[in-house]
Order: C-alpha cells, then structure tokens, then sequence
C-alpha cells in the first residue's frame, strides 16, 4: 500500500496568512508541467511495485491546471493495477468551480475535492485576502454535486482576527447545512513570513487568547457531533466511511512519495524533500535532502501522528520501535491517565474528549528528547 502526494505550487494571489510553498508566477506552469513527468517517470519503479491506493493533488492551487493537463499528469502515472486506487483528491479554490470544469475532473478520475473555503463570512474572507466570497463557496458544493463528486470535503479556519463565536458558530451552520462528507478546521497560526505575522508584530492583530480558542473549538466539536460527523482526527471530521484515505495512510506510516517541489516523502525508513524553489526544480533539481530516521525519530512521529487520531496509540507500536520507548512513553502518560487526559481501552492509548483540548500539550510531553 502506498501514496502518491503532487504539490502544484501556484496560486493567482496570495491569502495573507499561508505559508505553504507557492509562487503567483503561472508563467512557469508550462515548465513545471514538464519536469513534473520527468520526476514521475523516476518513480516509476515505486509504483509498479506498490499497490497505490491514494492520489493527492495538493498545493498551492491545483484548480490553476487545466482539467487537460491533470489527466496527463494521471496518465503519466503508471499504475500496474488500476482497482487498488480508491481515492484521488484534488484541492480546489471556490471560484475555480465552474461545472465544465468540475464535470472534466471528475471524468478524469479525481473521485473527491477538497475546497479552499475558510468562512462563509464576506469581510474575513477580506481579511485573509481570499479570492472567493461566501456565495462562491457555497455554489461550488453545488456544481460538484451536479458533476458527480459523492466525496467532498471543505477547509474551515478558527481563531482568526474578528471572529467572535457568533460568527464561527455561522460559518459552521453554513457549513453542515451544505452536507458535505468531511470538514478539516484549523486553528489559525501566525507564521513567520507571513503577512499576518507581520501584522502581528505590528499590534495590528492580536491572538485571540487561550479561553477564546478553547471556545471555539469546543463549538465546532458539539455542533458537528450533533451534525452526524465524526472527530476521527483532532483537524478532522466526517460522516462514517469518509474518512480521508489518504491522510489517514499519512498518520498509520503508510509510505508515499511526494512530488513538486516542497514535497516530503516517506519509505518508511527514510524521509526526503524536494527544493521548495521552482527555478530549482524546472532545472530539474528535485530533492533537496533526506534523512534515515534514528528510534528516537520513529517513536516521536508515532506519538505525534497517532495520538492526534481517534484511534490512538498503541502499546503493540510502540513495541516495534523498542521496549526501552514503550517503558518511557508508559511512564511518561501516567499522569495524562490520571488527570483523564488520556483513556486507555486494550492496548490502545487514546487523547480524550477533556485532553483533546491539551492536546499539543500531551504530545510534546511524550515526546522523546535525547
Ligand atoms: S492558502 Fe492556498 S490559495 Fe491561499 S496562498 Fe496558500 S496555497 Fe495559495
């Protein structure tokens, strides 16, 4: 089993506070395409001798390819057996989804969309500079509906400057009532480089505060369990059988190359990352560096990847990196358990529904530091 990550690094305006890897200059597309096939084809041992299971095309926007170019780029993958892949995911800005468009991607295989949404609220759309208004969101849903997507998830933002819980409780209303299959909400983080980090050095905005964010999160929690959907992941909620495929492969250690630059990819040995840098890349640079991972490396991504899961952590796991980090990381939890932090049902290890607000807290208390 394994996965197949393609970062398409390019956005037609930048929402001021990302810092993913992304350039506005789409006079490169033409070039990026190209030596995007020449990286493919140096997989093409990997995925003759994978079962892959999951495509993601992430970015960046990849609503900026034409739906012409993403069949060539599904085309140039060469999979030995076609029925192992379930899902291919496909991240879309709102005001990309016209019905043609939408109706070609999904004749050419992509079989889930991810939408950019953010809020349904017109002026913090504004505010995080945003390309798309509410009214595009929501008529996005609608045409994918129209074009056969059965599989749709939407991102949602919190935490953000100007947003009281009214209207995050809003924008989740708004949000439940287009019935999609799954909401990713993220908490905002002012990250260095960022516009929004400026602002916040400025005084221009300030972090909401501890209480607000526990708030807020907490709403989101209740409304969508009330909704029908399931935290199966702290950022992360669907309705039962919609969980990602893919990004859950991500959290269980499935293996999966990444392609385009700024991407990671995993063996699971062995990590490495391509240039964040498009000239670089359409020079046809792609890996930047790698590194094989040490015990102490394992035992710490176990921890931070499975505790954020509804299914935890379990002792069987931490027994395959060694019994010397089973010990510590039992030691370590015992007072998680006490507190009710932390359940523990079998050999499962699980944040509960009082520690998942600590939950950042309890992770890098397990951590491992050498
Ligand atoms: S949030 Fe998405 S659309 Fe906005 S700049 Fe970042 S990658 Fe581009």
């Amino acid at each position: 089993m394994a996965g197949i990550y393609i970062h398409i690094p390019f956005c037609f305006k930048r929402c001021d506070y990302c810092d993913f890897y992304k350039t506005t200059n789409i006079s490169l597309k033409n070039d990026f395409l190209k030596n995007l096939k020449r990286e493919i084809s140096l997989y093409n041992e990997f995925v003759s001798s994978n079962e892959i299971e999951t495509i993601y095309f992430g970015g960046g926007t990849p609503s900026v390819l034409k739906s012409e170019e993403v069949s060539d780029i599904l085309k140039e993958i060469r999979l030995k057996q076609k029925n192992n892949l379930k899902e291919i995911t496909f991240e879309l800005n709102p005001d990309d989804g016209n019905l043609l468009y939408l109706e070609k991607l999904r004749k050419s295989g992509i079989n889930r969309l991810s939408i950019g949404i953010q809020s349904f609220d017109d002026k913090i759309l504004s505010v995080l500079n945003r390309r798309h208004n509410s009214a595009q969101a929501k008529s996005v849903v609608e045409n994918a509906r129209k074009a056969g997507f059965d599989n749709i998830s939407i991102d949602l933002m919190y935490g953000l400057p100007g947003m009281t819980e009214e209207k995050w409780s809003d924008t989740i209303n708004q949000a439940t009532e287009l019935n999609v299959e799954h909401i990713s909400a993220y908490h905002l983080t002012y990250e260095k480089g960022t516009i929004f980090h400026k602002k916040l050095e400025k005084g221009v905005f300030q972090e909401i505060g501890e209480d607000k964010s526990v708030r807020q999160f907490r709403l989101l929690i209740d409304k969508l369990k009330n909704a029908g959907f399931e935290h199966y992941e702290i950022s992360n909620f669907a309705v039962p059988g919609k969980q990602s495929i893919h990004n859950s492969n991500y959290w269980n250690g499935v293996k999966y190359v990444g392609l385009g630059p700024s991407a990671h990819s995993f063996d699971g040995d062995k990590r490495w990352w391509n240039v964040a840098d498009i000239r670089s890349y359409i020079e046809g640079k792609f890996i930047e560096k790698e590194e094989v991972l040490s015990d102490t490396d394992r035992y710490n991504e176990l921890v931070m990847l499975k505790l954020r899961t509804k299914g935890g952590i379990t002792t069987d796991e931490l027994d395959i990196v060694g019994a010397s980090y089973l010990d510590y990381f039992k030691k370590e939890s015992e007072k998680f358990i006490k507190s009710g932090d932390i359940n523990i049902t079998g050999n499962a290890y699980r944040i509960s529904e009082k520690g998942i607000f600590i939950s950042d807290y309890i992770i890098s208390e397990l951590f491992y530091y050498e």
